[in-house]
């Protein structure tokens, strides 16, 4: 049994604090919002007055919140009272860049503290279910104190390399997804056009070289994929804001470190489109209504 502090129990904390209280670890948490630690409480954890109250006795320390400016700040006001020698592990979708500074801030203390950035995929579903991916980046030393910990909330947990690798891996591989769900979503409006069936081409695609996750497994259009959103009133799933988030966290990367991301960029503009046209809650894959003409 570790003793762990767990700090941001929402949508995805709340689940994620949950499997660590089932695979048996000692587990407070703390959450500015009393329902959300309400929750935390009835899933068998203990609820600190604050999130300093919360990591004094931790052996480790997990934060899931909404940003970087979030979990500077939480981490400035936790690291003064962290046991010597604790583990921090920040899982929150953050921007390279802070995710560096965390770590940083850790290192400063000078009391043997240890650092991770481990962000997740697998979105509510798998907090709940103890199947998310974590990406992690920090030294070996912290990913193998780290790695039973976090096998207890996920099924998959990479070595990404150094402080913030994590949190590139995580931007790099959202990319790839945004920009191929324009894809797949544009052959599909195209397809249509051209009087082809969404399952003619589903069947020829899934098996050739356009084939791809946003296609097999999350297909944009009702019938191919019975358990896509889509054909769900494109429910989310991956809500569009937090694709929004995603994909400017990567073009906010990209132009600090000089890389060149045209499609990234373009992917980034529509989600905005998409979202101030009211369908931030949509999932993801929603698009697709969007590139059609259909704006409302
Ligand atoms: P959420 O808004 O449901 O939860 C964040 C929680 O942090 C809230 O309960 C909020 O009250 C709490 N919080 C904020 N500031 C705090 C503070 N100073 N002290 C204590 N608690 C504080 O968000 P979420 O969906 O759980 O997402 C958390 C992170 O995980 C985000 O970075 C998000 O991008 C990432 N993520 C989410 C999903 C998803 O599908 N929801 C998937 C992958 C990654």
């Amino acid at each position: 049994m570790t003793t762990i502090a767990f700090i941001g129990l929402g949508n995805m904390g709340g689940p994620m604090a949950a499997n660590l209280v089932k695979a048996g670890h000692s587990v407070t948490g703390f959450d500015l919002s009393p329902a959300s630690c309400d929750q935390a409480r009835s899933d068998g954890a203990s609820i600190a007055a604050s999130t300093v109250d919360a990591v004094r006795d931790a052996d480790i320390v997990v934060t899931m919140l909404p940003a970087g400016r979030h979990v500077l700040s939480v981490w400035a006001d936790i690291l003064p009272s962290v046991k010597e020698g604790a583990l921090l592990i920040d899982c929150s979708t953050v921007d390279v860049e802070s995710a560096r500074k965390a770590h940083v801030m850790a290192r400063e203390q000078g009391r043997d503290l240890a650092s991770l950035d481990a962000p997740v995929s697998g979105g509510v579903g798998g907090a709940k279910g103890a199947t998310l991916t974590f990406m992690t980046g920090g030294t070996k030393e912290a990913f193998d104190r780290a790695e039973p910990i976090l096998s207890s909330m996920g099924k998959k947990v990479v070595h990404c390399g150094e402080a913030g690798a994590g949190q590139a891996a995580k931007i790099c591989n959202n990319m790839i997804l945004g920009i191929s769900m324009i894809g797949v979503a544009e052959a599909f409006v195209l397809a249509e056009k051209l009087g082809l069936s969404h399952q003619a081409l589903f069947d020829v695609a899934s098996t050739s070289s356009g084939q791809c996750w946003s296609l097999t497994t999350y297909c944009p259009v009702p019938g191919p994929v019975p358990a896509s959103p889509a054909n769900n009133g494109y429910k989310p799933g991956f809500a569009a804001a937090l694709m929004l988030k995603d994909l400017k966290l990567a073009q906010e990367a990209a132009l600090a470190s000089g890389a060149s991301t045209p499609l990234g960029a373009e992917a980034a503009q529509l989600y905005a489109l998409f979202n101030n046209a009211g369908h931030e809650g949509d999932d993801f894959s929603g698009i697709i209504n969007f590139i059609r003409g259909q704006r409302d």
